[in-house]
């Protein structure tokens, strides 16, 4: 007997101590050296001046900002794409003094009044005074060309390019002027997807775009949805896959969950250059890829084709 509780008592005492040891001490000297360490980074960054070069991040030659500019954040030496605001998209693409923006001043309520590391409300401030916005879309009216179109352009720089009920209902009302006034209509998007501040009223935004889609499609006007990186999520799955004609801008991330979320469900290995533009325009879910530079011209000339055969239609209508 004596012996059993002898060995249960130095087994006991052997299991508990070494899970009682402190961590190792020197954890502050390491923090110390790495603080040095970034410090001489920052000294390095001062060398090179702020606001006129950017480094292109795909063939990382420097890029002189003005020209960047001219071509509309496109690298002229490895055609990447940077990111673009709402408002030079719109200038790059309709007629000068022709845009007549809708709803501008339609901004979003903390209706939740959701609270994370930073209230909605804030983040909201933030983001209006850094872009210039009042949410992640500007919807209006103007030529393109010959052509009178309604235009919604998404804005990635607010809040990710969410889709709140502000971004859904300037959306609705957009596609409604388009279909009252027989409008063709383009959205370009670019989105994080869903707004999860607004919860289940962002949600809603799917379903309410889409339904004002379909009386736009009913009317037999056409609808170009363009592709930018990224659109992914709760836009994706909602109206900017539902295009009459669906266009991409190379490279772009294009896609419904991400691929770390589905490589974890399927448990599979994911092709090489999966969820691109080139990727789906191989599996027909993009019509065509067009780089910024070119995409004026080319919208012109699909509004060409498009909404010559609604006049032609309108007209055999009338005769009949
Ligand atoms: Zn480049």
């Amino acid at each position: 007997m004596s012996t059993t509780t002898f060995t249960r008592k130095t087994l006991g005492l052997e299991t508990v101590e070494p899970a009682v040891t402190p961590p190792p001490a020197p954890a502050r000297e390491t923090s110390f050296a790495k603080k040095t360490k970034l410090g001489s980074v920052k000294s390095r960054k001062r060398d090179i001046p702020e606001g006129l070069w950017t480094k292109c991040p795909k063939c990382e030659t420097l890029v002189f900002d003005k020209e960047l500019d001219a071509n509309l954040k496109v690298c002229a030496k490895c055609q990447h794409h940077f990111p673009i605001g709402a408002r030079e998209r719109i200038h790059s693409l309709v007629e000068t003094c022709t845009f007549e923006e809708m709803d501008a001043d339609m901004v979003s309520v903390d209706i939740l009044k959701f609270k994370g590391v930073a209230s909605y409300t804030s983040k909201l401030e933030s983001y209006k005074k850094s872009t210039g916005l009042k949410d992640a879309v500007v919807t209006g009216i103007g030529h393109i060309g010959e052509y009178r179109a309604a235009l919604g352009v998404m804005d990635f720089s607010f809040l990710g390019g969410s889709m709140g009920s502000v971004v859904g209902e300037k959306l609705t009302r957009l596609v409604e002027k388009a279909t009252e006034k027989e409008l063709p209509l383009i959205i370009i998007s670019t989105s994080g997807g869903a707004r999860m501040y607004e919860g289940m009223f962002s949600l809603m935004q799917m379903a309410k775009t889409c339904g004002a889609l379909a009386y736009h499609a009913r009317a037999k006007l056409p609808y170009i949805s363009v592709l930018t990186h990224p659109t992914t999520a709760g836009v994706m799955a909602s109206y900017a896959s539902v295009g009459d004609l669906i266009l991409a801008e190379p490279k772009a991330m294009i896609g419904f969950a991400g691929p770390r979320v589905i490589k974890d469900t399927t448990q599979a290995e994911l092709p090489p250059g999966f969820q691109t533009a080139e990727f789906l325009l191989d599996r027909g879910l993009v019509d065509s890829i067009v780089c910024r530079t070119e995409m004026k011209p080319r919208l012109i000339s699909y509004l060409g084709h498009m909404m010559c055969g609604k006049r032609a239609q309108q007209t055999s209508d009338r005769r009949v």
